[in-house]
């Protein structure tokens, strides 16, 4: 293959040094064509820019020796393996080198000849002197063949495939690739001083200096970061300008009224936030909103105000929870503060859409206007739910719904509705750059006042009896207790597992400990009644001590309940443990959080000790970022974002930020945002002749 007959869209298998063998194996790597080849970044480099003189060669070192070869033997050992033995001579000593089970090299190797050895320097256990042992590379000077010498990329590999394979296949493909085109805009180059497309792309590769690795790296992680703002300033842009938002009027008396009437003051937090809301709401922009507000500062009063104020002026709300629970414990939270006000609030839960009698007549009445507020779950984006006047979404936990559930929503009527969003995960700067770059953030710090801290403790399961014991008398003066197991019951492949779950946990406390106790099981695998029928038992205080999955993860409110304790916590993340926390601390009562754990695997015991320390929601995000990564972060959350394969939220924080900065300011025509959006996307197609056919368009 040549240049001129180059397409990135070719299959990697006609790639000079590949075939179809291997590109099968590269399959496993998502290796299907020369784009993506290009693209697998190495994971790492080795420095084999000098050369190591033989006395200066050091134990464990993987060096680079020149030496001339002689006193070469070669023996078969009694089970038929091939030794050859020789020495590398340079002019400052000597030392031994081995090569193993090569018989093939008998015939190439011969005293006298130079060699470029890359190899590891071991200790012989018999000649108690160092030797080479373990030869990765070595190229033989005389025959002119050239050493690989420089800092070497280290790719991620499989099944045979080794790290010379992909240095050589790499270095064919940009012997053959044509000059890569620019793709940033030239402003946008110069200021942040970023090297073109093409020699970033052919230094990461094979770098010459750190220095230009180092920039390499940058322009290629500012690419990915990059397209991705200008795909989340497009979302932005296309949904405030492609059909207005409607507006809502000033604060009028039934928003006073409903004020008046709340069982407590706002937070000074509290009424900043809503303020920006309610100025939100009143521009014709539509409001695209996220609250960040730790878990118990209360954001669900700044969203019932907002919903208010939507119904007010003659729209309906739409409220989304992420569970029954969840969605039922707002419900009554709203009906017990709206009704008296006239707000018209309905329930729309998998319970109620079962039925098609029940559902049909939910859908008529929210198509009919004779529901103001519609708190639910899920259910509401089913396609029958159509809403005669939407005006609000605010949807609770955000980072279960994805982003393309978000706009979903927003074609549940004729005019862009507003959106607010609320997440009890702390969601780092970096992240909500990223993930939620289409939305202003608003935060909601401050704790409503009176809220004693939780205070902490990780504990082993020796002490489960003073834990419980401990319980039983917070339960004995008047309090509700939370248990919560990482698995439901033991499968198959638990048995060994020393974990134990909800139910094995039920049976074990209320038999013993808490025999007089009334206790509750609660988890997913129940039938919604069922669960429903516990969760209110617990939250009348019929039941004290509720034994459960994270089914109580996010957002339950039992003001009463003042003991957490989560067994086999290393199971959990930390942001996950906090949220568990925040269940607890929500009443005057001071409040304890207890983490069970014996695990010592990992970093299991540093996290709880992080939890014992640390109360603050956003640092432990961050932490958990940094020990788990992003995609655990997230779970199973579809973020609807592409995979960065080179940039790293975290490490290229500033590059994100420049990035960010740099598609605002540049680029505010829609159409170039939403060419730089689907680049990446079209990337191996732009860099062929389409790409030139866009450019000179
Ligand atoms: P979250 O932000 O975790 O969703 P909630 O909105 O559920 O928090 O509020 C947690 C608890 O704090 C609720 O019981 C709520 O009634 C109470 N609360 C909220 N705001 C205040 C306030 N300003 N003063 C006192 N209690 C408040
Ligand atoms: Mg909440």
């Amino acid at each position: 293959m040549s240049r001129n007959q180059f397409e990135f869209t070719d299959n990697i298998m006609y790639l000079k040094g590949v075939g179809p063998k291997r590109a099968k194996m590269l399959e496993k790597l998502n290796i299907f064509t020369m784009y993506d080849f290009l693209t697998h970044y190495p994971r790492a480099y080795e420095d084999r820019r000098y050369i190591t003189p033989i006395n200066e060669l050091e134990i464990d070192q993987t060096a680079v020796v020149v030496g001339r070869l002689s006193r070469l033997t070669v023996r078969t050992t009694s089970r038929g393996m091939t030794i050859i033995n020789g020495i590398l001579v340079d002019n400052t000593g000597y030392i031994p080198i081995t090569w193993f089970n090569q018989d093939y090299l008998k015939d190439k190797l011969e005293d006298g000849l130079v060699l470029a050895v890359v190899g590891k320097v071991k200790l012989d256990g018999w000649s108690g002197r160092p030797v080479i042992s373990q030869i990765n590379t070595f190229t033989i000077l005389d025959y002119g063949e050239k050493p690989m010498l420089g800092i070497l990329p280290i790719y991620a590999s499989t099944g045979s495939l080794n790290q010379n394979f992909f240095r050589a296949a790499m270095d064919n493909l940009l012997y053959i690739m044509p000059d890569l085109p620019e793709i940033l805009p030239d402003v946008v180059l110069k200021e942040l001083n970023l090297p073109s497309l093409d020699s970033a792309m052919r230094a990461v590769h094979f770098p010459k200096s750190n220095e230009q690795l180092h920039a390499a790296r940058r322009r290629l992680a500012f690419d990915e970061l990059f397209l991705i703002q200008c795909g989340l300033m497009l979302i932005k842009k296309q949904t405030q300008d492609e059909r207005l938002g409607i507006s809502c009027k000033k604060n009028g008396k039934l928003l006073k009224d409903v004020m008046s009437k709340l069982p407590f003051e706002l937070t000074g937090d509290q009424k900043k936030v809503f303020k920006v809301v309610a100025k939100d709401m009143e521009s014709k922009v539509p409001m695209r909103r996220l609250i960040q507000g730790d878990v118990g500062s209360g954001k669900t009063v700044v969203a019932l105000l907002a919903l208010v104020k939507a119904v007010e002026n003659g729209f309906q709300g739409a409220f989304m929870a992420p569970t029954e629970i969840l969605a039922s414990q707002h419900y009554e939270k709203f009906v017990k503060q709206l009704e008296e006000f006239g707000i018209r609030v309905g329930l729309l839960s998998a319970k109620v859409t079962r039925l098609k009698k029940s559902r049909e007549k939910i859908y008529q009445q929210i198509a009919d206007h004779e529901i103001d507020i519609v708190i639910g779950t899920h259910a509401i984006l089913q396609e029958g739910v159509q809403f005669k006047n939407l005006g609000l979404v605010v949807t609770d936990e955000q980072h279960r719904f994805g982003v393309a559930q978000r706009s979903e929503l927003e074609k549940k009527s004729e005019k862009v509705p507003d959106m607010l969003v609320m997440t009890a995960t702390p969601i780092p700067r970096t992240m909500t750059l990223t993930v939620y770059g289409d939305l202003d953030v608003s935060l909601i710090k401050q704790m409503p006042p009176g809220r004693k801290p939780i205070e902490t403790y990780a504990r082993k399961i020796s002490d489960r009896k003073k834990v419980y014991t401990f319980v039983l008398n917070e339960i004995k003066s008047g309090r509700q207790a939370f248990v919560v197991c990482p698995l439901i019951e033991r499968s198959e492949s638990e048995k060994m597992n020393h974990i134990d779950p909800a139910t094995e946990m039920y049976d074990m406390l209320s038999n013993g400990i808490f025999k007089k106790i009334p206790c509750g099981l609660l988890h997913g695998k129940m039938k919604s009644k069922e669960k429903d029928e516990i969760m209110e038992k617990f939250r009348a205080g019929e039941i004290k001590l509720l034994v459960s999955t994270t089914v109580v993860e996010v957002g339950v409110d039992i003001p009463n309940a003042s003991v957490m304790v989560v067994e086999n916590a290393e199971r959990f993340g930390l942001a996950q443990l906090h949220q568990l926390r925040g269940r607890v601390g929500r009443g005057s009562d001071k409040s304890y959080c207890i983490l069970i754990s014996d695990s010592d695997k990992g970093n299991a015991q540093e996290r709880l000790d992080i939890m014992e320390t640390t109360t603050d929601g956003f640092k432990l995000a961050e932490k958990d970022l940094q020990l788990r990564g992003p995609g655990q972060f997230f779970g199973e959350a579809q973020h609807g974002l592409p995979d960065l394969k080179i940039a790293d939220v975290f490490r290229d924080y500033e590059i994100l930020i420049a990035a960010r900065d740099a598609a605002e300011k540049y680029i505010t025509d829609e159409n170039d945002l939403s060419y730089y959006a689907n680049l990446r996307k079209n990337l191996a197609i732009a860099y062929g002749d389409k790409f030139n056919a866009v450019l000179n368009a």
